[in-house]
C-alpha cells in the first residue's frame, strides 16, 4: 500500500531578519507513523513545528499538515491537530475535569460529548478518584498523560508533542510511550521532539536538525547502519558535532 502522506512540506523556511532559523527543509510525514523530530539546541525544531501547527508563516517554502496549506489554511490546520508541550499544557488552577471540559469546548465538541469522552478518559487513566483534583497538584507524569489524551479529544488525525517527556521518571516515560503506541496503532500520526535519545529509538523514522537543516532522516535501524552506530544516542552525536549554532 502506498504511504497516505499526512506532513509534506517543500524548501520549508523561516528566516528571522538576515538570520535564517530554518533552512529550506523538505519531508513528509506517513499516517499513522510516529515520526521523531530531533536536533540540537537552537536547530530549528520549534520555529519548524510551529509552522506546521499553523501557528506561524514561513519566509518561504510551501507545505500541507492533514490536506491543508501551510501558507493559506492556518485556522484549519489548527483545529484540525492535536498539540502538547510542557510549556504550554493544562491550566494548573483547574481542576482535572474542568480542564477536559475547557479544552473540549475549545475544539468544539458538545456538552454530551465531553461529558462521555471525559468519562471514558478518566477511566482509560485510572483518574476517576482524580477528577476534582486541582491539575497543578498532579505529579508530572500524570499531567502529561492527561495532557496528552485532552490533545486528543477532538480526535485529530496527528498530534504534536512537544518535549512531552521531559523531566519526567524513567517509568512514566515508558507508559507514556504505551499511551503513544496505542494512539498510533489506531491510525494517529505522532509528530515528536524530544532529548532522550533512547525515544528516539522508539520512532518509525527520525529527522535530525542540524544548524536549520536537516541532516539525515530515516529509521532508526538505518540510521545507526549508516553512522556504524550501536545507538541512536551514536548517531545524534556524530551529526550534531557539525553544529555551528550554539543556544
Ligand atoms: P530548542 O531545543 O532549544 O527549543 P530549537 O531547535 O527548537 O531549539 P528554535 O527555537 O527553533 O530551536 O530556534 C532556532 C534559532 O532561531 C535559534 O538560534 C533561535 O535563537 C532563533 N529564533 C527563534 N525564534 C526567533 C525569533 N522570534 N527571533 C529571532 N530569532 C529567533
Amino acid at each position: 500500500m502506498e504511504n497516505e502522506n499526512v506532513i509534506e512540506v517543500r524548501n520549508l523556511t523561516k528566516k528571522f531578519g538576515h538570520f535564517t532559523a530554518v533552512d529550506h527543509i523538505s519531508f513528509e510525514v506517513h499516517k499513522g507513523e510516529i515520526f521523531g523530530f530531533l536536533g540540537a539546541n537552537g536547530a530549528g525544531k520549534t520555529t519548524a513545528m510551529k509552522i506546521l501547527c499553523g501557528l506561524s508563516r514561513p519566509t518561504s517554502g510551501e507545505g500541507k499538515v492533514n490536506g491543508y496549506d501551510i501558507n493559506r489554511e492556518q485556522e484549519k490546520i489548527k483545529r484540525n491537530i492535536g498539540y502538547m508541550s510542557q510549556r504550554f499544557s493544562l491550566y494548573p488552577d483547574l481542576k482535572v475535569w474542568e480542564n477536559i471540559r475547557l479544552f473540549g469546548g475549545i475544539y468544539g465538541l458538545s456538552s454530551s460529548t465531553i461529558r462521555a469522552k471525559s468519562e471514558a478518559m478518566l477511566r482509560y487513566l485510572q483518574m476517576e478518584n482524580l477528577r476534582n483534583e486541582l491539575v497543578g497538584r498532579l505529579p508530572l507524569g500524570w499531567k502529561q498523560k492527561l495532557a496528552f489524551s485532552i490533545a486528543l479529544i477532538h480526535e485529530p488525525s496527528i498530534v504534536f508533542l512537544d518535549e512531552p517527556t521531559g523531566g519526567v521518571d524513567p517509568e512514566t516515560r515508558r507508559m507514556f510511550w504505551e499511551m503513544i503506541y496505542a494512539t498510533a496503532e489506531q491510525g494517529t500520526t505522532i509528530f515528536v521532539t524530544t532529548h532522550y535519545m533512547d525515544e528516539a529509538e522508539y520512532c518509525d523514522r527520525v529527522s535530525i536538525m542540524v544548524d536549520g537543516v536537516i541532516a539525515d532522516l530515516d529509521s532508526p535501524a538505518a540510521l545507526k547502519q549508516r553512522y556504524h552506530a550501536t545507538d541512536m544516542d551514536s548517531v545524534f552525536r556524530q551529526l550534531a558535532v557539525k553544529a555551528q549554532r550554539k543556544e
